[in-house]
């Protein structure tokens, strides 16, 4: 189910124009869809249905304050990398236990933060930060419930920067190390150590990664219950893909993964958590633009778009492909325009697309690049002083911007001018 159709010839977002909303709010924005967050909260949900398990939104796929309440209130937990984070889901009003702490270098502040404000476990990725996490948990009085990530060494198929569950990625600790680390995390005073943790990287298309993966993760929760571990939790991360065009063969549907993970690690009796971010926002969400110029180049014609690399990065950054398409609907069996598309920031790199076939649109139009839900607000920034890009949310009849176009005054504002100056 889609909930970004064309209607009487204009694309909408639930039961919304989209032109409407570009009437009110201007361009670019981010436009989400609650139906479509919610739908994929529930396909996770309910893949792993008769398992005792908790789905933890990897919240820095996106994380509004009004998409992660969205979220909680449908029963999802959060999966959080960042003192930053953990604020803004509590914000969000998710309880403590309902979320995970992972990621490679937390800070002893943000430690601190959680246990006293109140957390479900932290993922653990070095020893130095089990030391630290005893300390701090020691100094609270508390004990700190604890997994350690660990790196499988499987091969995730996916782009190198999305890439994490390889030997010489910067994740986990070594799966071949576990027993002697968990050995020390559990003689470590504050530390009460509860399952294994594994994530392997982002946008995976094929589901024997994850089976590796899981396998290894089996076979190492045996091994530490035999060491005397009370190995009761699992997280297997997310990284599950999304079909970002039309035409390629749709990756795995969480039903398939969670049967997955019922084989693979279904008989262990342990809690099963999983923590995608992707596939519930990915394609929950558009980016809107509308066309400043088309300009004739050699031999080539120039989309510009008052959308730039600042505001959706992924192309830049990752090589990504997005959708482009009209926001009117085109004319059927309109001959396709090539276009390269490109923002106006100062960068060769600011291109979303070279030579893409798309319908023919003119200056003043809207297009939307479509599957832009995830990391792609989130990582937007002000580069080139262009306002950082605004969002909205849509719920059946009724939309809201969810963060607001700030003014070019709150911009400048922001920094202050020594007394020397
Ligand atoms: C990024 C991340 C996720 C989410 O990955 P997706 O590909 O968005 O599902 C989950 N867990 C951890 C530890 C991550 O770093």
């Amino acid at each position: 189910m889609d909930h970004f159709l064309y209607r009487d010839g204009q694309l909408y977002t639930e039961d919304v124009a989209i032109a409407e909303i570009a009437a009110e709010v201007g361009t670019p924005f981010y436009c989400y869809s609650t139906a479509t967050l919610e739908r994929h909260f529930r396909l996770f949900d309910d893949a792993l249905e008769g398992m005792d398990h908790l789905v933890c939104y990897a919240m820095k796929a996106a994380s509004n304050q009004a998409i992660l309440k969205t979220l909680a209130q449908v029963g999802a937990g959060m999966d959080v990398v960042s003192g930053g984070e953990y604020a803004r889901a509590r914000a969000a009003g998710v309880p403590g236990e309902r979320i995970v702490f992972s990621g490679v270098g937390k800070t002893r502040e943000e430690m601190r933060s959680a246990l006293e404000g109140g957390i479900r476990q932290f993922n653990l990725e070095s020893e130095p930060e089990m030391r630290a996490l005893s300390e701090i948990a020691q100094t609270l009085g508390v004990v700190a419930p604890v997994t350690v990530r660990v790196n499988p060494d499987v091969d995730a198929k996916t782009h190198a920067k999305i890439a994490t569950g390889k030997s010489e990625n910067k994740f986990g600790i070594p799966i071949a190390r576990a027993r002697e680390v968990y050995a020390e995390a559990a003689a470590l005073p504050g530390l009460d150590v509860i399952g294994i943790d594994v994530h392997i990287g982002s946008q995976l298309t094929e589901l024997e990664p994850f089976r590796l993966a899981y396998e290894k993760v089996a076979d190492l929760t045996e091994m530490l219950r035999a060491d005397g571990h009370d190995i009761r939790r699992l997280d297997l991360g997310g990284g599950l893909g999304i079909p970002y065009t039309r035409s390629n063969d749709a990756p795995p549907l969480p039903t398939e993964y969670g049967q997955l993970i019922r084989e693979t690690v279904g008989h262990l009796g342990c809690e099963v958590e999983i923590e995608p971010g992707r596939l519930i926002a990915g394609n929950a969400g558009v980016l809107v633009t509308k066309v400043i110029y088309v300009k004739s180049g050699e031999g080539r014609e120039f989309l510009i778009l008052d959308g730039a690399m600042n505001d959706l990065i992924r192309p830049a950054m990752y090589e990504a492909h997005h959708d482009i398409i009209p926001v009117v609907e085109p004319a059927p069996g309109l001959a396709k325009a090539t276009y390269d598309i490109v923002g106006p920031v100062c960068e060769s790199g600011d291109t979303f697309a070279k030579e893409r076939e798309m319908p023919p649109v003119s200056e003043g139009e809207l297009v939307a690049f479509r599957s832009a839900g995830a990391y792609g607000a989130v990582m937007a920034s002000e580069y080139n002083t262009r306002p950082l890009v605004p969002e909205v949310l849509v719920n059946g009849h009724q939309f809201a911007v969810i963060r607001a176009r700030p003014t070019f005054d709150e911009m400048i504002n922001r920094d202050t001018i020594p007394e020397w100056l």
